[in-house]
C-alpha cells in the first residue's frame, strides 16, 4: 500500500473541511437554502407548496368538489371550504417536504386577483403564520405566477429568456402579456368578455358536462371530428379577443338541433367537443401570432388551466416545428391553480427583497 498517497489524500480532504468551516471556500451551491411556503386560495382550490430555492419539494392541492352541483364556483361556499382545508393542506405540504415550520424562510401568498372571500382566507392565514414565525411575508400576483411557473427548477428545460410573450389562459383570464423581466409585465391584449376557460366550461355545461368542463371537452374531442360543425371566428381588431359570441353561437346550434332531435348531443358529443375546441383555440392562436409579430418576440410562454389543453399545446408545437417559434408549455401540474407557482414568485421576490406588508389588503382585481 502507498502510504504517502493515502496521507496526501487525507490531508487534502482535511484542508477542504477546514476551509469549508472557515467559510473561505463555500461554493455557491452550498449557500444556506431558502425554504418558501407558497399558499394559493384565489378561487376554488386550496393549495400549499414548499420550495427549496427554485426547487419544488411538495405541491399539495385540496380541490373543492362542492361546486360541481351548481355548475360553477359559489363564492361563499369556496371561502368556507378554504377555511376547512387550509390547515390540513399546509400540514401535508410541510410533511411531504420533510420540513418543520420553524425552518421556513418566508411565506408567499396570493394577494389577487380572485374571489375576495377566498383570497382573505389565504391572506389571513399567511399573515398569522408569518407573524408567529417572525419571517417575511410576500405578496404574489396570481397571473404573474401562472407565467413565472416556468422558472421552477426543471431538469428537462431551462427557463425562458426575457423578453417574451406571456399568454395566460384560465377560467377567469385570457391575456397577452409583454414580459420584460420577472416583475416587469405589461398587458398588451385581453378578452373583451368571457375568458377562454369560461367558454370551454359554458359550452361543456350546455352539453351536460360537469364543472369544470374544459378537461372533459378536451378528452372527448380526441375522438371527434373537428370539422363536423363550423363556427365563425369573431372579428375583433388588434390584440383584443372575444369569446362570448362564439359561446352563444355554440349554444344556439345545440338548442336548435335538440329541438329537432332530442338525442342530438348524445349522438354528436365528440364532434361537438372537437369542433368548438378547434375554434376556441383558433381564436387565441390568431392573436398570439399577431402579438408575437407586432412586438417582434421570439418566445411564447403560456400559463393557466387551459395551458393543459391538448389542442392549444399541439397548435403551439406546430408553430415551433414549422416556424421556429420558441415555445414554452408548462408541466401539467403547474397549469391549473397550484401553490408551487406562488412559491417560485416568492423565491424571486425574496432574493430581490420585495417583501410584503402585514397592512396590505387583498385585491379581487389586481393588475400586473
Ligand atoms: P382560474 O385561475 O381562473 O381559477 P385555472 O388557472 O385554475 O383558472 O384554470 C381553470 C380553467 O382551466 C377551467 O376553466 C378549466 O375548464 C380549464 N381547463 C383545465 N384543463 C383544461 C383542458 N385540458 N382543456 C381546456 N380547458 C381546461
Ligand atoms: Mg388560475
Amino acid at each position: 500500500m502507498n502510504r504517502t498517497k493515502i496521507t496526501g489524500i487525507n490531508l487534502y480532504d482535511f484542508l477542504i473541511v477546514i476551509l469549508y468551516f472557515c467559510d473561505l471556500c463555500i461554493p455557491h451551491t452550498m449557500e444556506k437554502p431558502s425554504y418558501i411556503l407558497g399558499i394559493e386560495s384565489s378561487c376554488d382550490d386550496t393549495a400549499a407548496a414548499v420550495l427549496r430555492n427554485n426547487e419544488v419539494l411538495s405541491n399539495c392541492i385540496a380541490n373543492q368538489k362542492i361546486h360541481q352541483a351548481y355548475g360553477g364556483v359559489v363564492p361563499e361556499l369556496a371561502s368556507r371550504a378554504h377555511q376547512a382545508n387550509i390547515v390540513p393542506v399546509v400540514q401535508q405540504a410541510l410533511s411531504i417536504a420533510n420540513i418543520d415550520k420553524k425552518d421556513l424562510s418566508a411565506i408567499a401568498y396570493t394577494r389577487g386577483p380572485g374571489l375576495l372571500g377566498s383570497l382573505l382566507v389565504g391572506s389571513a392565514f399567511s399573515k398569522s403564520l408569518a407573524l408567529s414565525l417572525n419571517i417575511p411575508l410576500i405578496e404574489v400576483n396570481h397571473m404573474q405566477a401562472h407565467l413565472l411557473c416556468h422558472f421552477i427548477k426543471n431538469e428537462k428545460e431551462s427557463p425562458p429568456a426575457f423578453p417574451f410573450l406571456g399568454v395566460t389562459l384560465s377560467g377567469g383570464h385570457t391575456q397577452l402579456v409583454m414580459v420584460e423581466s420577472h416583475f416587469q409585465m405589461k398587458e398588451i391584449g385581453k378578452t373583451r368578455d368571457d375568458a377562454i376557460g369560461e367558454a370551454f366550461d359554458k359550452c361543456g355545461k350546455i352539453m351536460g358536462l360537469n364543472y369544470p368542463a374544459g378537461p372533459e371537452v378536451d378528452r372527448l374531442a380526441k375522438t371527434g371530428n373537428p370539422d363536423a360543425f363550423q363556427f365563425p371566428i369573431p372579428k375583433v381588431p388588434g390584440l383584443e379577443v372575444s369569446y362570448s359570441g362564439l359561446k352563444t353561437a355554440f349554444i344556439n346550434l345545440v338548442n336548435k338541433n335538440c329541438q329537432k332531435n332530442p338525442k342530438f348531443i348524445a349522438e354528436n358529443l365528440n364532434d361537438l367537443c372537437a369542433s368548438i375546441q378547434k375554434t376556441l383555440v383558433a381564436v387565441i392562436m390568431e392573436k398570439i401570432t399577431l402579438a408575437k409579430k407586432e412586438y417582434n418576440l421570439e418566445s411564447v410562454v403560456i400559463g393557466g388551466g387551459v395551458a393543459a389543453n391538448s389542442a392549444i399545446r399541439e397548435a403551439l408545437n406546430l408553430k415551433a416545428e414549422n416556424e421556429a417559434w420558441n415555445v414554452f408549455l408548462p408541466p401539467f401540474q403547474y397549469t391549473t391553480d397550484n401553490a408551487a407557482m406562488i412559491g417560485i414568485v416568492g423565491y424571486h421576490k425574496l432574493i430581490s427583497q420585495q417583501l410584503g406588508s402585514m397592512k396590505q389588503s387583498v385585491s379581487a382585481r389586481l393588475s400586473f
